[in-house]
């Protein structure tokens, strides 16, 4: 057995439990040891039973002396127990769990953990947690009161009686389940690792050892156990994720070479020149940031973020144009056909001038460039007429590692192609930095002159039926509406947020007969997706309802409203890249942010909308307030898993930076660090692996 042995294959767990645990991401022994408590519960305090507080959390220590099922009038069970200690009795009451007398039997010493309730004046425990302790004697109810103590063993308990940790679940897969097979193979798992953090680090900064750090955060004895094992664990994160972005970047510098491309100043000054306006300074600064990348033989890795309609697309022009004055191709790569023609159409209109030819590669549209714009095709089918010397990814977040790797490598002939990505997901400077260390970094922080911005607007519930008259007010006067809902299917868990189904049923009736809607979610197949998408280009669908899916972007300048429901569950970033779905036309837009929250915060929150209109900002505000996990979608784009770490800890990113680079300097190969060496390439597995 090692920490890779698959969960299936571990004593007691099967294939049964290994499904569910594939829920929780959980595949390895390593997987169920590094899914950590999200929080605990505080039941350390134990007390006797003739101490007890109403509505304190406590633990007792005692033995039960009767235990029985009573059938309520209604049909239902209640189990009602007496538990003796040295001090006193109390009745403990659980509901609908008559199970619960098969394990728990008069005689039988038990640890019990909840919240002390006044019953008249009597204290009670109702549903308290509960585990049998280990007993001295077998089954043997006391006489007395004196007795009770010797059947008592202080045994270090699990689920009750400690700070008990709580974990992510999910159906069929408890806290307690999910604690207890811990317990059982924390030991194991500790037999069989040993810690690949350099000594001297471990050192340096005052880390806790791996094995210690792992028992901590599981089952501490203390509060302060926890910041101790979290201190190691975030470390841990953010210093391998470090070392393998630089080991990337060294790797992706020194072994391979790229076509140094020659700024044509002349050819560049004419592409300004007949641009229909004037760059802002912010996309000049990207320009000259990526010619220079371009002007080596070291192959460029460069992102370019800036908000939607910043103007990400005249910079990659300003690139493709180096390349082909070069004598270099470029590939365009677009996450949908809809963007990659899109792409097409637009550069082919301010290219033209230079006759610099551009193609389309997608399933359906096959044709040669000297830049060719496409989707996945060009992965699998394209075959470039001359050597591609730059590779530009847009949305880049939503093609996944392995599949941009996939996309240089693929048509590195003899060179390797520079690479330029974008994305409008606006991730602050630091923290971009600590998620892509192998990259360098352009940022388009100011929007073009004379954009408007769109007005927005918090909608509590009742005014709900306004908003509605509004937009078919607006659609009278030929606009169109996108209208937004999370999920795709109710959800129980999610039980008040509105289902896209459900919504598009309910919406249909809300209009006039006239007005024709359309449902695009995640579920539908890419064709019927891009048919209704077209639709809606060409206004025969006038209200788009819609899931995240249209967050892809798609140009409709004739659309003026975004409505979104359950405002309050998105991150403002990804609130601030939807409502960049209108205003691309000259009209005046809207955006309605519907939601039910009554919490202050999060109406504080979603007001900030009406008044930054910067991605950036917004991107800032977000990560002060929620953190940056869940903000940018970014857990679910493979790119990383952060665990512990709070990415906006910019002590603990600078240090663990500082100390993968001094690593990396003093040995490359991580010769003297087997072990480090070997964690790396597991993480770098999991990494790949296509989302
Ligand atoms: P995005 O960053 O979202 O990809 P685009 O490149 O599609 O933005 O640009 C959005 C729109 O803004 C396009 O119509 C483009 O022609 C226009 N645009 C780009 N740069 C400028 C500028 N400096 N001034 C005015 N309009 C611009
Ligand atoms: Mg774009």
């Amino acid at each position: 057995m090692d920490s890779n042995t698959p969960i299936e294959n571990l004593p007691g767990i099967g294939t049964y439990y290994a499904r569910k645990l594939k829920r929780l991401e959980i595949k390895t022994l390593e997987d169920l040891i590094y899914h950590f408590p999200f929080r605990y519960d505080d039941f350390s305090q134990i007390s006797t039973i003739s101490n007890l507080t109403p509505g304190e959390k406590i633990s007792i220590q005692g033995v039960i002396w009767q235990i029985k099922n009573i059938r309520t009038r209604s049909g239902k069970f209640v189990t009602v127990a007496t538990i003796v200690d040295q001090s006193a009795t109390i009745e403990v009451i659980w509901f609908n769990q008559p199970y619960l007398t098969k394990t728990l039997k008069a005689g039988l010493p038990v640890s019990l953990s909840g919240k002390v309730q006044l019953d008249g004046n009597r204290p009670k425990l109702i549903s308290p947690s509960y585990e049998v302790l280990r007993s001295t004697h077998h089954s043997l109810v006391p006489q007395n009161l004196g007795e009770v103590g010797s059947l008592i063993t202080h045994d270090s308990t699990l689920h009750t009686g400690r700070l008990v940790p709580i974990y992510p679940e999910t159906e069929g897969l408890s806290s307690k389940w999910l604690r207890a097979k811990i317990a059982n193979f924390l030991p194991v798992h500790k037999d069989i690792t040993r810690d690949f953090l350099p000594k001297k680090i471990i050192e340096d900064q005052k880390l806790e050892p791996l094995n210690s750090a792992l028992s901590k955060i599981h089952f501490p004895k203390k509060y302060a156990d926890v910041d101790i094992a979290k201190k190691r664990l975030a470390f841990d994160e953010i210093f391998t994720t470090q070392l393998m972005s630089q080991l990337r970047k060294k790797d992706w510098q020194e072994k391979r070479n790229s076509p140094k491309m020659k700024t044509n100043k002349k050819k560049l000054t004419l592409f300004i020149k007949k641009l229909p306006f004037n760059l802002t300074n912010a996309q000049k600064r990207s320009i000259d940031e990526i010619l220079n990348d371009l002007n080596d033989t070291r192959p460029a890795n460069r992102l370019l973020e800036g908000d939607v309609g910043s103007g990400k697309t005249v910079v990659a022009a300003a690139a493709a144009i180096a390349a082909f004055e070069n004598g270099f191709d470029t590939l365009f790569a677009a996450p949908t056909e809809i963007l990659a023609f899109q792409h097409q159409k637009t550069l082919d209109s301010i290219l033209e001038p230079l006759n610099i030819k551009v193609g389309i590669w997608t399933a359906s549209k096959k044709l040669n460039g000297d830049i060719t714009c496409g989707t996945h095709a060009l992965l699998t089918s394209f075959k470039p007429e001359r050597q591609v010397g730059l590779v530009i990814v847009d949305e880049q977040h939503r093609f996944g590692v392995a599949q941009r790797a996939k996309l240089f490598l693929n048509h590195s002939q003899k060179l390797t192609p520079h690479l330029l990505t974008m994305t409008a997901t606006p991730i602050p400077r630091t923290l971009a930095l600590t998620l892509y260390g192998d990259l360098d970094l352009s940022i388009l922080d100011e929007m073009p002159k004379g954009r408007q911005k769109i007005a927005t607007f918090v909608v509590p519930n009742f005014k709900r039926n306004d908003a509605y008259r509004f937009i078919e007010k607006e659609i009278k006067t030929g606009k169109q509406a996108f209208i937004l809902t999370p999920f795709v299917e109710p959800s129980e868990t999610m039980a008040t947020v509105k289902s896209a189904t459900v919504e598009f049923e309910k919406l249909q009736t809300k209009f006039s007969k006239k007005t024709k809607l359309g449902l695009l979610h995640g579920r539908l197949k890419s064709r019927e997706k891009e048919k209704i998408m077209g639709d809606f280009k060409n206004n025969k669908i006038q209200i788009l309802v819609a899931t995240p899916v249209v967050e892809v972007g798609i140009d409709v300048p004739n659309a003026t409203i975004m409505l979104i429901e359950s405002a309050e569950r998105f991150g403002l970033a990804q609130l601030h890249q939807l409502r960049g779905r209108v205003g691309r036309g000259k009209h005046k837009s809207y955006c309605f942010l519907f939601t039910d929250s009554r919490s202050e915060t999060s109406i504080k929150r979603l007001k900030s909308m009406g008044k930054v209109h910067v991605g950036f900002e917004l991107a800032e505000i977000d990560l002060k307030m929620r953190g940056p996990g869940e903000i940018f979608g970014l857990t679910q784009s493979g790119f990383f898993n952060f665990k512990v770490a709070d990415l906006s800890d910019q002590k603990l990113i600078s240090t663990a930076q500082a100390e993968a680079k001094k690593i990396i300097e003093a040995d490359p190969n991580l010769k003297k660090y087997p072990l480090l060496s070997e964690k790396l390439t597991t993480l770098n597995l999991q990494y790949s692996q296509p989302n």
